[in-house]
């Protein structure tokens, strides 16, 4: 058997192919556009491009696409041949430099939010450089980014780079200041572990719900849910160890770090993590880890299910999003250092952050927000929708204690001066304890832990980016040319401590405590994804996104459109979904059930269970009735947000009180009338 050392990154055009199979100008060359944005010319890019086709047609590959990432959530791809005519009727295999480098899908139907003028339909991808290609299906894939022919992003590669050039520009600047000789960039790293619902093909198959919309809509609990708590970490089973074993397999050999698997907390749930890479490459590695899941689940008879939240009444899945910015010397700009200059410098970036997610609570959640993942976040299994930050109780007291200019430390108390003390070292586990919170410092690193399963990560860490670049812009500009360097970065530091403490918070983040508490600490509380896509196009987040050019105006405005589109469809789609089910499936199921028990009405039980059926079908269909005539008051609603606004008021109610009848008449129905899969057998039947 191959061990996975050799096997690792196989199908993956890296740094170690180029460098075997470039001549060293190329790769000299490569590598300065991969390490500082430089432009590749277009001799080197043809180059590369040969040497790539070369490789991938040796690997078995016969056709290339510009693999991308459109504002759907999922990836798209167009596979060219590599074939080219020749004399006599033959083929040879081409691929050139032009091809490797920009590409024109037409991007017609894509969703663009207004921006493309349907008489310019072409879009162009650009080839990403800092991502390598990989073979997929036998289809070499170029990581690209989708614009429009006026050059707007139509994507979230787009942005996350920008973004990513945004933090680095800023980040370069403080590190100026603090003398940091040899760093020549800045990146943010991510790490995103990744939850998940495994069920059986054959009980998907036979569910509307689950194949037109990813969840159930409608569903009694089982006896057995999660309360004994017997899944998290518990023994994986047989099936799905095989499962994950093939899909370990499958993410390496694309040189995906698939590190850690486990049982969550809901039976049928589970969890991979990576080890973290650089943003851009995170992201697109998350991309491929969910088509892979969806992928190697099916060979295996199971269907893997991403959505934020499959089951009521079980815990929903999400995605923790780790977080932190390194520099091109191997640095972690949030892990403390050894000296007061390393320890200033931890405080100063750390101070960035707590500042950003208090000024932009607002972006934060929108970048997590959508109809899925409604249903988790403030739902007691999830962060509530407020925001707060967790840093624990060590790093809170100094924090305190230089906001406060009091001593710090055990028996021998210090003042804590900024730039002349040492701090302690924080250990990830006095960190790490608190899962209720939606933001937590967890040693080195910040957890954002808003984020839906099925999301790209793309969203949140434009904002996070972008937000965190903004306050280390604001630092600069005060720090720069101070006569007083150490005075003036203490004081900067007590002022943020001072101004922006609110939104610290150390206790349990699913207590209905704290949300008092946090409106009267005056944190946003936005609670559904309308509500929070309308603060989206706030002056403060156009001026930010504009000024730090990950954004345009237009850009923004396009992407609200796309996301409140996304919203009100779903929900729609959702809706008529359970119509369907309701009118073709459930109350036939019901109805034949009640007729079969009055044909002889014999015993209390036959009497009492149909007089109670009945009145659940009449009910019903009430409900029924009324949820047609919301789909049809959203239908007639023709403006985006006022109708995704009647989704949430009009439409999610009334399908919840369908769902309310259906769901009790499930559980007086014998087993064998019920035309689809039980909450039980989903959740129970993968062996
Ligand atoms: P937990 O379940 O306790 O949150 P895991 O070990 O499952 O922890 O996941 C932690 C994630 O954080 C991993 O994906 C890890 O690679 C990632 N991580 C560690 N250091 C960094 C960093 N500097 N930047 C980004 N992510 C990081
Ligand atoms: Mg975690």
């Amino acid at each position: 058997m191959k061990q996975i050392a050799e096997y690792f990154g196989e199908n993956v055009f890296n740094e170690n192919v180029m460098k075997a199979r470039l001549p060293k100008e190329t790769f000299k060359a490569v590598k300065n556009t991969m390490d500082n944005g430089k432009r590749l010319d277009p001799s080197a890019a043809a180059v590369v491009a040969n040497a790539m086709k070369e490789w991938a047609i040796e690997k078995g590959a016969t056709h290339y696409t510009h693999w991308f990432q459109p504002m759907t959530g999922i990836t798209a791809e167009k596979h060219d041949s590599f074939i080219s005519p020749s004399q006599g009727g033959s083929v040879i295999m081409e691929f050139s430099g032009k091809e490797l480098i920009q590409g024109e899908p037409d991007a017609s139907s894509f969703p663009s939010g207004g921006l493309r003028a349907t008489f310019e339909a072409r879009g162009y991808t650009a080839w990403d450089p800092t991502s390598y290609a990989f073979i997929k299906d036998g289809v070499l894939c170029i990581p690209t980014a989708f614009c429009s022919y006026g050059g707007e992003a139509l994507d979230k590669k787009t942005p996350l780079l920008r973004s990513m050039e945004a933090v680095n520009r800023q980040a370069m600047r403080i590190l100026k200041l603090f003398g940091n000789e040899g760093v020549t960039s800045v990146k943010t790293t991510v790490g995103p572990e990744q939850e998940y619902f495994l069920v059986d093909k054959e009980d998907f198959d036979r569910r509307k719900d689950l194949i037109y919309t990813g969840r159930t809509l409608f569903g009694a609990m089982p006896p057995k849910g999660q309360e004994l708590e017997d899944h998290y970490f518990g023994v994986i089973k047989p099936r799905v160890q095989a499962f994950m074993k093939d899909l370990n397999e499958e993410l390496w050999k694309l040189g995906i770090l698939a590190k850690t698997e486990h049982n969550e907390v809901a039976p049928a749930q589970h969890e991979l993590a990576p080890i973290f890479a650089t943003t851009n490459i995170a992201a697109d590695h998350n991309q491929l880890t969910m088509e892979i899941m969806q992928k190697v689940a099916k060979k295996h008879g199971l269907v893997c299910l991403l959505h934020e939240k499959p089951f009521d009444g079980v815990n929903g899945s999400g995605k923790h999003n780790n977080w932190s910015i390194s520099t091109n010397t191997g640095v972690n700009l949030l892990e403390p250092g050894d000296t007061p200059y390393e320890n200033a410098q931890f405080l100063l970036f750390l101070c960035a952050v707590i500042k950003a997610v208090d000024e932009y609570q607002d972006l934060l959640r929108i970048s997590v927000a959508s109809a899925g993942n409604d249903h988790r976040l403030g739902a007691n299994e999830a962060p509530p929708a407020v925001i707060s930050v967790f840093l624990g109780q060590e790093l809170t007291e100094i924090l305190e204690a230089i906001e406060k200019d009091e001593p710090y430390g055990g028996k021998e108390k210090e003042l804590m001066k900024v730039g002349v003390h040492v701090l302690p070292k924080f250990p990830k586990d006095t960190t790490d304890r608190n899962r209720t919170s939606p933001f937590a410092f967890t040693g080195n690193k910040f957890e954002f832990r808003m984020l839906g399963s099925s999301a790209s990560v793309s969203g949140s860490n434009v904002v996070l980016n972008t937000v965190v670049a903004e306050e280390l812009r604001q630092f600069a500009d005060e720090l720069e040319n101070q006569s007083d360097f150490n005075g003036a970065l203490h004081d900067l530091i007590q002022k943020v401590i001072k101004e922006h403490k609110r939104i610290i918070f150390n206790g349990n983040g699913y207590d209905d405590a704290w949300i008092a508490e946090a409106e009267k600490r005056g944190l946003s509380n936005l609670k559904t994804t309308p509500d929070a896509l309308a603060h989206w196009l706030d002056e403060k987040n156009v001026s930010l996104f504009t000024s730090h050019k990950v954004f345009s105006e237009a850009e923004m405005r396009s992407r609200n459109e796309i996301l409140f589109e996304a919203y009100e469809k779903l929900i729609k789609i959702e809706a008529r979904t359970m119509v369907d089910m309701a009118y073709h499936d459930l109350l036939p199921s019901i109805s034949k059930y009640v007729r079969c028990l009055d044909t002889d009405l014999t015993s209390d039980y036959e009497k009492n269970i149909s007089s109670q059926l009945t009145e659940l079908m009449n009910k019903a269909y009430g409900a029924l009735t009324e949820l047609e005539l919301k789909i049809q008051k959203a239908d007639e609603t023709v403006d985006i947000p006022e109708c995704a606004f009647v989704c949430k008021d009009d439409v999610i109610p009334a399908m919840a009180e369908l769902r309310k009848y259906i769901d009790k008449a499930e559980t007086l129905t014998a087993s064998e009338y019920w035309a689809i899969p039980t909450y039980g057998e989903l959740l129970f039947d993968v062996r």
